[in-house]
C-alpha cells in the first residue's frame, strides 16, 4: 500500500469532528443548565427594556448607576472626537495614549498605591498576571470559592496549588504552616475581596496578617468591592484599614464604575513587572481612549458625589431586610449582592421566569457557578432604585416565593 493510501484509510476512522457541540449543548438544555440570553433594547439602568417589557433590573453590576452618569458618558464622547474610535495597537507598541496614562495615575491616587496598570478586562488581569507571579517551585494558595478568572489564572501557572476553606483565615494558617515544610521560593495567596455569588467579604485583615507572618504575597480581586466598600468606595483595603499591606490589588471598571476594563494597583515594582510579563497585556490591543476617559470620569464622580454610594447602601439595607422579613434565606451576604437561596436549579429558573412576568429581572445562578444544590436568585442593588422600586420588587418576590413554596 502506498503511504498516501494508508493515511487515507487511517483517516476514514469514523470520527465526528463537530457532533460533541450539539450533544453537550443538548445535555445542558436537558439539565436546565444552559444560558438563555436576554437582550436589552435600552441602556442598563435601574429599569431597562428587555423582550419588549420594561423591567426592574436586579442583576446588573452597575451598582452606582454610573453607566448613565452624564459626566461618564460625556468623557467618552469627547475622547472619541479627539482620539478616534480605537487605539490601533497593543499598549506596548503604539496603543498607549494620554488617557491610558492619566487613568493609571488617577487610579493609583484613588487606591493610594504607588502605581497602577489598566488591562482590557478584570479577567485578563487575573489570567495574565497570576501565572507570572508564581511558577515552578512556588505555591499558590486560593480560597475554595474564588472567581473563575482567578482559577484560570492559577491553572496557567506552573506553581503548586493549595486551597483553604472559604474565608477561613485559620485554615489558611494551617496551609501556610504545611508549606513551611517545603522550600517554596514564593508563596502567593489569592482571594476575592467580595465573593460574587454570596456577597460575603473575605477576612482580608487576617489574611494579610497571616501572609506577613509567612513572607507570602497577597493578591486580592476587588471586582465587587470597588466603588462599594470603604471610604469613597476605595475598596477592601479601605474597608479593613489595611492600605499598603495588600501586594496586588486587582479590580475592574466593569461593575460599580459602570464602564469596562481591569486593573492592578500596587508598588511601582509590581507595575513594572506586570507590564513586562503579562501576556494578556502585552499581546492584546488596548482599550480605545474613550473607555479610559470614561473610567477616569467615574473615579472623579465616586469621589465628588458621595450620594451614589450612600444610596446604594441604604437600598441594600432596605432590600435585604425586606427579603429577610418575608422569610427568604439570603445566605451570608454582607454587601449589595444578596442571594435568595432556592436550592434546586430548575426551581431557581422557574422563580426567575415568574419574577420576569412580574417585571422584575433577576437571574438564577446555577451549577457550575455554584454547587448543584445551591442554586439561587442573585440580586444586586443599584443606587438608582427608589424606595417604590424596592417595594415593587419585594412584592413580586413575596408573590413568587409563596407560589413556589419557598416562603
Ligand atoms: N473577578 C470577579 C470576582 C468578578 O466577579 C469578575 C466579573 N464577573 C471578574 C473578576 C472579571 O472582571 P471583568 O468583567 O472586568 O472581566
Amino acid at each position: 500500500m502506498l503511504l498516501s493510501e494508508s493515511l487515507l484509510s487511517q483517516r476514514s476512522i469514523k470520527r465526528d469532528p463537530r457532533g460533541f457541540l450539539r450533544e453537550e449543548y443538548n445535555r445542558l438544555v436537558s439539565e436546565e443548565l444552559d444560558w438563555r440570553i436576554r437582550t436589552l433594547t435600552t441602556n442598563s439602568g435601574p429599569w431597562s427594556v428587555i423582550s419588549d417589557r420594561r423591567v426592574l433590573v436586579l442583576c446588573s453590576n452597575n451598582y452606582l448607576n454610573l453607566t448613565n452618569h452624564p459626566l461618564v458618558k460625556k468623557a467618552a464622547i469627547d475622547a472619541i472626537e479627539k482620539y478616534g474610535a480605537g487605539s490601533g495597537s497593543v499598549r506596548a507598541i503604539a496603543g498607549t495614549m494620554s488617557p491610558h496614562v492619566q487613568l493609571e495615575k488617577a487610579l493609583a491616587d484613588y487606591k493610594r498605591t504607588e502605581a497602577s496598570l489598566a488591562y482590557s478586562t478584570g479577567f485578563a488581569a487575573n489570567a495574565g498576571l497570576i501565572p507570572q507571579l508564581a511558577g515552578e517551585g512556588d505555591l499558590i494558595i486560593s480560597d475554595e470559592l474564588n472567581h473563575g478568572s482567578i482559577i484560570d489564572g492559577v491553572r496557567l501557572s506552573r506553581a503548586e496549588r493549595a486551597v483553604y476553606k472559604h474565608s477561613d483565615a485559620e485554615d489558611l494558617g494551617r496551609v501556610l504552616n504545611e508549606a513551611e515544610k517545603k522550600n517554596y521560593k514564593h508563596i502567593l495567596i489569592a482571594t476575592d475581596g467580595v465573593f460574587s455569588m454570596d456577597g460575603d467579604i473575605a477576612p482580608a485583615d487576617r489574611i494579610v496578617k497571616q501572609a506577613e507572618e509567612h513572607g507570602a504575597m497577597t493578591y486580592i480581586d476587588d471586582a465587587h468591592g470597588d466603588g462599594v466598600l470603604g471610604e469613597s468606595g476605595r475598596g477592601i483595603t479601605s474597608h479593613f484599614h489595611i492600605e499598603g499591606r495588600v501586594d496586588v490589588e486587582m479590580g475592574t471598571f466593569s461593575k460599580a464604575f459602570g464602564v469596562v476594563g481591569g486593573y492592578v494597583a500596587g508598588s511601582r515594582d509590581l507595575i513594572n513587572y506586570a507590564l513586562n510579563k503579562s501576556r494578556t497585556w502585552l499581546l492584546s490591543a488596548s482599550h480605545p481612549a474613550s473607555v479610559m476617559a470614561s473610567c477616569q470620569a467615574s473615579l472623579e464622580v465616586v469621589q465628588k458625589e458621595p450620594e451614589h454610594l450612600r444610596k446604594l447602601w441604604n437600598n441594600t439595607r432596605y432590600f435585604k431586610d425586606g427579603l429577610k422579613k418575608l422569610g427568604f434565606n439570603t445566605g451570608s451576604s454582607e454587601t449589595p449582592i444578596t442571594p435568595v437561596m432556592v436550592g434546586d436549579s430548575s426551581k431557581a429558573r422557574r422563580m426567575s421566569e415568574m419574577l420576569f412576568s412580574e417585571n422584575v429581572f433577576a437571574l438564577p445562578i446555577v451549577y457550575p457557578m455554584v454547587a448543584r444544590d445551591k442554586a439561587r436568585i442573585r440580586t444586586i442593588m443599584n443606587a438608582g432604585h427608589c424606595s417604590q422600586d424596592l417595594d415593587y420588587a419585594l412584592k413580586a418576590f413575596e408573590k413568587v416565593g409563596k407560589s413556589l413554596g419557598i416562603i
